[in-house]
């Protein structure tokens, strides 16, 4: 992490909140919700840590706008300082939250939304807050297990939504990385935003293929998770 990033990082205001739910999606990502004290706009952060002199980090909100509670989707990194912590918390357990922020923003102009990962998580808070139904989603993620909310996100985007899955088959899904799901459409449509979130792996080499087509960096909205 830079200085800059880093001394922001410690000048973060933070509350305490008890959690009402953390749950186990699939092997290692779960959904953790507490009380929605703040508004917030789809695509937005907060920060978030158990305390105990460690740094908070950063957590897109995967829940709607409207919503009682802010949800956050998280996989466990097994060397990582927080993550195994937060996974072993109960409901009723304190954590230290920010008020949300970020600039990474859904709005009603037609989007492809991409993601890897946990990269879902802020365009399943697009959605729920009623943006983007007429959006391409698509998702990338190792095997067949990794497309969280697939079930909910089905339903919103019916063909729109493509899940691409690089090491197995699966009903549905493109059989490969999405960056190869890419690179196979002939045309790209115009007039149309393309959001990037997850990984930075993956988003500089989709930044790379859509500037390879033709789509002005203008276009391009980017939410790295470092
Ligand atoms: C804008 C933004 C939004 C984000 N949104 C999300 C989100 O919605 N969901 C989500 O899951 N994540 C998100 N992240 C990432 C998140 O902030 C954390 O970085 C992530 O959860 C890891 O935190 P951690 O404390 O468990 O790992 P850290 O302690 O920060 O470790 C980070 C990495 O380093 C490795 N590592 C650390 N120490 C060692 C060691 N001693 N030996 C070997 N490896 C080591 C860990 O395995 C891990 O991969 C986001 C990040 C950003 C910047």
């Amino acid at each position: 992490m830079d200085v800059g990033l880093s001394n922001f990082m410690k000048s973060i205001r933070l509350v305490e909140v008890k959690i009402d739910s953390l749950t186990e999606i699939s092997e290692n990502v779960f959904v953790l919700s507490f009380k929605r004290l703040f508004d917030f706009l789809p695509g937005q952060v907060v920060a978030i840590t158990t305390g105990h002199n460690l740094p908070p980090r950063l957590y897109s909100i995967c829940s709607g706008s409207e919503e009682a509670r802010i949800s956050i989707l998280f996989n466990v990194k097994p060397e990582g300082e927080l993550t195994p912590r937060l996974a072993k918390l109960k409901t009723g357990d304190a954590i230290m939250v920010s008020a949300p922020f970020g600039a990474f923003l859904g709005d009603d102009k037609p989007a492809w939304w991409i993601a890897s990962g946990t990269g879902v998580a802020p365009y399943r808070s697009m959605a729920r807050s009623g943006i983007g139904h007429r959006n391409m989603l698509i998702h990338g993620g190792r095997t067949t297990c990794s497309f969280y909310f697939s079930d909910e996100l089905k339903q919103l985007f019916s063909d729109r939504y493509i899940r691409c899955c690089s090491q197995e088959s699966g009903d549905g899904m493109y059989h490969g990385r999405l960056t190869q799901w890419l690179k196979d459409r002939s045309t790209l449509p115009e007039n149309t935003n393309f959001y990037l979130c997850g990984s930075s792996e993956m988003v500089v080499e989709v930044r790379d293929i859509l500037l390879g087509k033709g789509i002005e960096i203008e276009k391009i909205m980017s939410e790295i998770y470092f």
